[in-house]
């Protein structure tokens, strides 16, 4: 096997399977890097080691564990540009979006370092009861034991790190599988993990097929499965194993809706500058991306036309640019999807306002007007630059829409009214509401995850740490 393979990393080595795993570049099939999917043996090798760590993974000491992280994100950071140019190499992500992600993967990895620090379990008194006297809880968190990472293609550093991270947060083993389409970043990360003291290979990483993958998820020797990616796959997975600690974050078709209350010019500009920018960012490729938005009559025409031009205004192009603001998707199929689904929308009634055509794997920044809810661009995750935009009568309807989906990620609602803020946090079907910006922010300390079909369970540094662990309690007696 040629030495400019990227190696998967197994038991602590570097290893090449017998089968090569292409990677090209999204924007112009130009080639991005080789690597190779494991053998069968190398996959067992994994597990296995993996299953042999758990011991001394829940035994390290906070120190070994939080130096460990702090020492990864200062060489994500160290490596940022690397990193940044790997991520559109083979996501097709403009080079500013890169260059983000790789940010918030530096944070995430310090996050979790103060996490790790900062947990310290929970000391009960029982005497609150009289058959109780002389009795005292002391709560530990333990993990559950090695974790398989199953990721995505959408932002192929951060969203390992997601996963990662809390894992040697709380001291256990992964077996990392990232997306075969950019498995490039997270053997990266690997790489960057195997020069702290951690255990030899406590992060492996490793190109399985798809249809391979059953087997990882089956091993009881990997009891949590971590999984980012769409929901067919993901109840799958979980339907699989139901006896298994099964985390899943899926897709959404995510909504924001304009109150009435925000009218004025400033306020125009700014939600009708995060509506274009959050529908279209990695080409709208992201699951809380600007898909559906619902704006109070008594401003629709106001918004709409800011919207229209803003769309309209932003470069598109090869990901490599700077200047670059919308790449392309992801692969050809992807991008014929979306444009079939645009042409069913306009099928049954749809008016496209701006965009609606494709170049190879380049689909224009589209926005939609007059689309059904049964079209397939409302009510299916479109994961495309592609936004639709209704007119609705006040602030029920406007949150009634929101909920009218069988999704349930995060929801964005554009107002000043307190009293509106906290009615939408209380109403919505939603694992987040933002108010005043687009569904797609996320600050990765936060609590982030689905409700519906969106998912379950939650990510967010802390959160995924007591996902990865369960409480074991020890009673002393006679104090
Ligand atoms: P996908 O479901 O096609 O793949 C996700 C991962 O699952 C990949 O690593 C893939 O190789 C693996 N996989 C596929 N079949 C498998 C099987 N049978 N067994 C085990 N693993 C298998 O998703 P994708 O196209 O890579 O990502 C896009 C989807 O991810 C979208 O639906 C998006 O909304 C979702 N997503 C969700 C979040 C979130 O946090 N909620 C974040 C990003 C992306």
């Amino acid at each position: 096997m040629s030495e400019h393979r990227v190696p998967n990393l197994i038991a602590g080595e570097r290893v090449h399977g017998d089968q090569p795993l292409e990677v090209t570049h999204p924007y112009d099939d130009s080639p991005a890097g080789t690597t190779t999917y494991a053998t069968p043996d190398q996959v067992e090798r994994a597990v296995a080691h993996a299953a042999g760590l758990a011991g001394e993974g829940a035994r390290l000491p906070v120190h070994a564990r939080a130096d460990a992280l702090t020492a990864i994100s200062e060489a994500i950071k160290a490596n940022a540009d690397e990193l940044a140019e790997l991520i559109t190499a083979e996501n097709g992500k403009p080079m500013m979006w890169s260059r983000a992600e790789v940010g918030r993967a530096v944070s995430v990895f310090r996050w979790a370092a103060e996490e790790t620090r900062q947990q310290g379990g929970e000391v009960m008194r029982l005497d609150t009861d009289a058959a109780a006297e002389g009795r005292l809880a002391y709560v530990r968190h333990v993990p559950i034991g090695p974790v398989l990472a199953i990721s995505p293609f959408n932002f192929p550093l951060n969203l390992v790190a997601h996963k990662v991270a809390p894992a040697i947060a709380v001291g256990a083993p992964v077996v990392l599988k990232p997306a075969p389409k950019t498995p490039l970043s997270g053997l990266r990360l690997g790489e960057l993990i195997a020069e702290t003291d951690l255990p030899p290979g406590f992060v492996q990483v490793l190109n399985v097929k798809n249809e391979e993958a059953g087997s990882l998820v089956d091993d009881p020797r990997l009891p949590v499965v971590s999984f980012t990616g769409s929901g067919p796959v993901g109840y799958a997975i979980r339907d699989q194993v139901p006896g298994k600690h099964v985390v899943l974050e899926l897709g959404g078709n995510a909504a924001v809706y304009v109150a009435s209350d925000y009218a004025s010019e400033a306020d125009l500009d700014w939600a009708s500058t995060r509506i274009a920018n959050f529908s279209n960012y990695q080409a709208g490729q992201s699951c809380i991306g600007v898909q559906r938005v619902f704006a109070d009559a008594s401003l629709y025409e106001d918004l709409k036309a800011r919207v229209v031009e803003k769309v309209a205004a932003l470069v598109t192009g090869d990901p490599r640019d700077e200047k670059t603001f919308v790449g392309p998707m992801i692969e050809e199929a992807a991008a014929e999807r979306v444009e079939q689904w645009v042409t069913a929308a306009q099928g049954l009634g749809a008016s496209v306002l701006t965009g609606g055509h494709r170049d190879f794997t380049t689909y224009a920044p589209t926005v939609l007007e007059g689309v059904p809810h049964e079209a397939k661009a409302s009510c299916e995750e479109v994961f495309g630059p592609v936004l639709l935009l209704e007119s609705v009568e006040g602030d029920e309807a406007g949150l009634a829409a929101i909920n009218d989906s069988k999704f349930g990620l995060q929801a964005g609602v554009f107002t000043h009214d307190l009293q509106l803020a906290f009615r939408a946090q209380r109403e919505l079907e939603v694992g987040g509401v933002i108010i005043g910006d687009a569904p797609s922010y996320r600050a990765d300390q936060m609590p982030y995850g689905g409700v519906k079909d969106s998912g379950v369970g939650r990510e967010g540094i802390r959160y995924t740490m007591t996902d990865f662990t369960y409480e074991r309690v020890m009673v002393l007696t006679g104090l």
